[in-house]
């Protein structure tokens, strides 16, 4: 399904709150998108391999030039105002979604390319905190904004590495470079394969007649913070142990062969590690050919892993995996994102996706007592002007 750039009501309204604010028009229309991965949990920081999906739920900037040095900022939706000076570093406390902006401006600026005030609405359609980067969507829809004032051009994937140190350094989050990747390199009607040690990418065409649907938990994620770090450090002891250099560096024969050099826990890791990068690379072949039995598969084996092995698996998430497998129209499902909660992920056929989402949020409601958000998406492009919005 092609992802649409006009959607005539978002953009009456981004319009009219820009000029309740500003009382003029925008002249330029930016747009990035958040992302879902398809397969590859915790395989980035092991320099692997990531199958991720640009979505067409994004974040849209309505912006004009304003001659000075100021950016005014609105967000729709935290019905917030912000401002600040391309000439002042100093961040902010209390309002910390302005760092986003400022932080991609202040690595601009670092890297030499001209930044110029300007008036916005910020709108986007990614939930927020949810796991599917609404954060790297500001960042490189604000970057879209900055260069498309301040004349000069930026290679996708060098913007990404930008956003992302905006992010690192000046907002303050240790955050992987795969987020920004992913909303910066998307091509329409595809994937994106990412290998994470050169950072080269590939785009993967979807079959036609699946699509993509994402299903909130909507469960706290307290503990992820910290076992994010715990997983991370046995996959490190993982790869000492062995004489590796990442767990991208062997192959499941081999690690067979030498399992029991490894502790249980760091060994159940390392399995579900190294069986997850293959199972990216497998999910290619079968996303490009529409291999819907060998989809189903290659999902469900990530999600035994990361239950069994990598013990990312809250109750919520066995309970929206069972409402997803149960519903209409699935193909495969699975966790996404860093686990112990927050959202998961299925591949539906395209046309029974109105009863696929009904039946997940009656299935995991009657499970839980929560009532779950699923969001249907399609392959969106990467961050760019929205093309027929621009105006002299
Ligand atoms: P995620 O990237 O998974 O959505 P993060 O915690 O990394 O979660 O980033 C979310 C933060 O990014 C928000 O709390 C807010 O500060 C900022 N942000 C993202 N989108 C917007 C928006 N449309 N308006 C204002 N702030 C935003
Ligand atoms: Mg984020």
């Amino acid at each position: 399904m092609l992802y649409t750039y006009t959607d005539g009501l978002r953009r009456e309204r981004v319009a009219q709150l820009f000029h309740d604010k500003f009382g003029s028009e925008p002249t330029l229309w930016a747009r990035a998108p958040g992302r879902v991965d398809l397969m590859g949990s915790h395989t980035d920081y092991n320099l692997g391999y990531v199958l991720t999906l640009p979505i067409s739920r994004d974040t849209w900037i309505a912006a004009r030039p304003n001659a000075s040095r100021m950016v005014r900022l609105y967000s729709a939706n935290l019905n917030e105002d912000a401002s600040f000076s391309l000439d002042e570093q100093e961040k902010s406390v209390s309002k910390r979604w302005r760092n986003y902006v400022q932080g991609v401006a202040s690595v601009l600026q670092a890297e030499g390319l001209r930044t110029d005030g300007f008036d916005a609405v910020i709108h986007s359609t990614v939930p927020l905190e949810s796991g599917l980067s609404s954060s790297a969507a500001l960042e490189c829809a604000s970057a879209v904004v900055f260069q498309a004032i301040g004349g000069w051009t930026l290679a996708p994937d060098a913007m990404a590495r930008l956003c992302q140190r905006a992010e690192n350094e000046f907002v303050g989050v240790r955050c992987g470079v795969l987020d920004q990747y992913s909303s910066c390199l998307g091509e329409e009607e595809c994937a994106l394969l990412l290998d994470c040690r050169n950072l080269s990418t590939r785009p993967v065409p979807i079959a036609r007649g699946m699509q993509v649907a994402i299903c909130d938990t909507r469960a706290p994620r307290q503990l992820a913070a910290a076992e994010y770090a715990l997983r991370r450090s046995q996959c490190e002891e993982a790869a000492a142990r062995l004489g590796i250099r990442a767990l991208r560096d062997i192959t499941m024969a081999e690690l067979s062969a030498r399992a029991n050099q490894l502790p249980v826990e760091v060994r159940k890791r390392s399995l579900f590690i190294v069986a997850e990068n293959q199972r990216v690379l497998d999910l290619e072949a079968a996303l490009r050919s529409g291999n819907r039995a060998k989809i189903g598969q290659l999902l469900a084996e990530s999600f035994v892993g990361a239950r069994d092995l990598f013990e990312i698996c809250s109750p919520p998430m066995i309970a929206m995996m069972r409402a997803m497998l149960e519903a209409p129209g699935v193909i495969g499902a699975r966790q996404a994102g860093a686990g112990f909660g927050g959202c998961m992920v299925a591949l539906i056929e395209q046309d029974r996706a109105e009863t696929f989402r009904a039946a997940v949020a009656a299935n995991y409601r009657r499970a839980t007592g929560t009532h779950p958000e699923v969001y249907v998406v399609a392959a969106a492009p990467g961050a760019g002007l929205l093309p027929e919005m621009v105006r002299a």
